[in-house]
C-alpha cells in the first residue's frame, strides 16, 4: 500500500507514504477490504452506473475540486506526480451521480452534490 489513513480532530484523510508518479495506482479497491454495493452509501465510491464500492481506504479519501487523483473502475489513479506526505483527493462531482451526504467544499465553498446536479 502506498497510502495511509490519518485522523485529526475526528476528520479522516488519506496521505501518500512515498512519492508517486502521474498514472500510478494509488489505491486498489479490491477484496477483501472492499465490497461492491448497488445502492450508494455515505462512504461508497461510484465506479460505474449502478455500481458502488465500499472500501476501507477509499472511504477516507477527501474531495477536492482540483484533485491529484481520479477514480477509474476499482482503482484510484494519480493525475499528477504526488509527493510523500501529500493528501490524496479526487473530485466527487466527477465520480458520483449523486453525493449521498452533500457538503460544502473546503477549497471553494461550493456545495458538492454530484455530477447530476452540476
Ligand atoms: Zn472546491
Amino acid at each position: 500500500m502506498s497510502v495511509y489513513i490519518k485522523e485529526e480532530n475526528n476528520f479522516k484523510g488519506v496521505f501518500a507514504i512515498k512519492d508517486m508518479a502521474k498514472g500510478d495506482i494509488v489505491v486498489g479497491m479490491t477484496r477483501p477490504t472492499s465490497k461492491l454495493v448497488r445502492t450508494p452509501t455515505r462512504t461508497s465510491i461510484q465506479i460505474s452506473e449502478g455500481h458502488h464500492v465500499e472500501d476501507e481506504v477509499g472511504a477516507c479519501i477527501n474531495h477536492a475540486c482540483e484533485p491529484n487523483c481520479e477514480v477509474r473502475s476499482f482503482l484510484i489513479i494519480a493525475l499528477k506526480d504526488i509527493e510523500e506526505g501529500e493528501e490524496i483527493t479526487f473530485d466527487y462531482n466527477k465520480s458520483e451521480d449523486v453525493v449521498s451526504s452533500p457538503f460544502e467544499c473546503k477549497c471553494c465553498g461550493k456545495m458538492i452534490l454530484g455530477r447530476k446536479h452540476e
